[in-house]
């Protein structure tokens, strides 16, 4: 009682939207202590590091499936039926935890709960609770401080450090999970989850094995305890993986990146640039051909009348989106090249000033009102130097573009890294600082009289 009204109090002191503020546990937190994840990790502290329980049910108790596997010999009937439940307790946190429940993509019916929640206690990461809270923050906090598995603190720490090292409650970002205490199938999966836990993890897979086929210890070996031990870990590749490989069709501002690879490992979460964007859309991968058993499955539900109301975000959007990134992708790229001297910023010369010039001795050549300095380009002409050189001191706008040659775009794009500055001219400019243009000067003024296309 005491403990609520200290969490609704501090709901109100931080105004950001978050009606829920019930921590996991009460009762163990000292504001005014510093929390071990702040002191440096030292030969006599390290263990104060360390979240026992997470390192037990993710490190240690594998490691002891891996050493037991070398005595207990493989049935291939035990090994199918432990790829079979491993597809299953994936859907259960893909389909179940993560976009039923955290994202609310898509609504279930209560056997459709009841199996999902089922499923996902048989995959070892925690309630469903606790779980689609973290991954809340996730997505509120992506890459931040309070994002609880955020690539920035490097891979391996979003793949497990994160469960595997204490954290300091202080510092994750807070959640409204006031849908998820609603949820009777939640709320009994919350309070029971040991019990389940070793049900559906173990007891299960050790059941139909004994059972099935009389392989108890390969049940128990194969397709309890290494099998959770897969699943983990191809779960942690969303923390991790996602964010780091692969590309980044609808947004780069943030680390989560689309991938074959990932998407493979995960049940089709790999998508996850574009599950960051559209996180209540309930599919990940919105190709056909793109792998996402995850959304095979809720459509198949859909049709079975078990699964409801399925999310998507307007197409419109999506495609915005995309064509944002490229066009960011594209301007990037564009930096990068030289296109000449702008003609905002290139002097105005006189026409007869012009000829002059090429008169001296300067190879320059004007094609549509811009000088362009060929000195260094006359060698390498395509078309040989006769040709260039008849049309220094010119207008070689015609000769340029069909008269002789109609030059290609390429030539066009070359020509323009080759307009002359003359840093020998000095402007006068106006008391606003623009270039003051004088008579006979303007950029579209010729002095060659050019042939009228209506000649009689
Ligand atoms: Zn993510
Ligand atoms: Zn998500």
């Amino acid at each position: 009682m005491g403990a609520s009204t200290t969490a609704a109090a501090k709901a109100t002191a931080i105004p950001d939207g978050t009606t829920d503020y019930k921590p996991m546990r009460f009762g163990k937190h000292d504001p005014g202590k510093v929390h071990i994840s702040e002191l440096p990790m030292t030969r006599f502290n390290w263990y104060k590091h360390i979240n026992w329980l997470n390192t037990i049910l993710i490190i240690f108790i594998p490691m002891m499936g891996f050493v037991s596997s070398y005595w207990v010999s493989v049935n291939p009937k035990t090994l199918l039926f432990a790829v079979f439940y491993y597809y299953h307790c994936g859907l259960g946190i893909t389909a179940g935890y993560h976009r039923l429940w955290a994202h609310s993509s898509y609504k279930a019916n209560t056997p459709l709960k009841i199996y999902l929640a089922a499923c996902g206690a048989g995959a070892v990461q925690g309630s469903a609770r606790w779980w689609s809270m973290k991954h809340r923050a996730h997505h509120r906090y992506t890459d931040t401080v309070k994002d609880p598995c955020s690539v920035r603190k490097g891979l391996l720490y979003s793949h497990i450090g994160w469960m595997v090292l204490k954290q300091n409650p202080q510092n994750t970002g807070r959640t409204d999970i006031t849908d998820l205490n609603e949820d009777p199938v939640l709320v009994w999966q919350h309070r029971h989850y040991l019990k389940s836990v070793i049900t559906m993890a173990l007891i299960v897979p050790t059941l139909v094995c004994g059972l099935g086929w009389g392989d108890w210890l390969g049940g128990y070996v194969y397709a309890g305890i290494l099998r959770i031990c897969f699943l983990q870990q191809a779960t942690f590749c969303v923390n991790s993986l996602a964010h780091w490989l692969g590309e980044q069709p609808f947004d780069d501002r943030n680390s989560p990146r689309d991938h074959l690879i990932t998407a493979l490992v995960t049940l089709g979460e790999g998508y996850h640039n574009f599950h960051h964007e559209f996180p209540s859309d309930y599919r990940n991968a919105i190709e056909w051909y793109q792998y996402d058993p995850t959304k095979w499955a809720i459509v198949i539900w859909k049709y079975l009348g078990l699964a409801y109301d399925l999310k998507q975000f307007r197409a419109n959007e999506i495609e915005r989106s995309r064509v944002q990134q490229m066009q960011k992708k594209l301007d990037k790229k564009r930096t990068g090249l030289d296109w000449g001297t702008p003609l905002r910023q290139l002097p105005v010369v006189n026409w007869d000033d012009y000829v002059d010039q090429a008169k001296n001795g300067k190879t320059l050549i004007a094609v549509a009102g811009v000088i362009h300095d060929v000195t260094d380009f006359i060698k390498d002409h395509p078309g040989g130097k006769a040709l260039i050189t008849s049309a220094i001191g010119k207008d070689a706008t015609a000769i340029f573009n069909g008269g002789v040659y109609n030059h290609s775009n390429a030539a066009h794009n070359l020509l323009s890294t080759m307009r002359f500055e003359n840093k020998d001219i000095t402007y006068a400019n106006d008391s606003d600082g623009q270039r003051i243009v004088r008579a006979g000067s303007q950029v579209t003024k010729v002095s060659q009289p050019v042939a009228s296309v209506d000649v009689a």
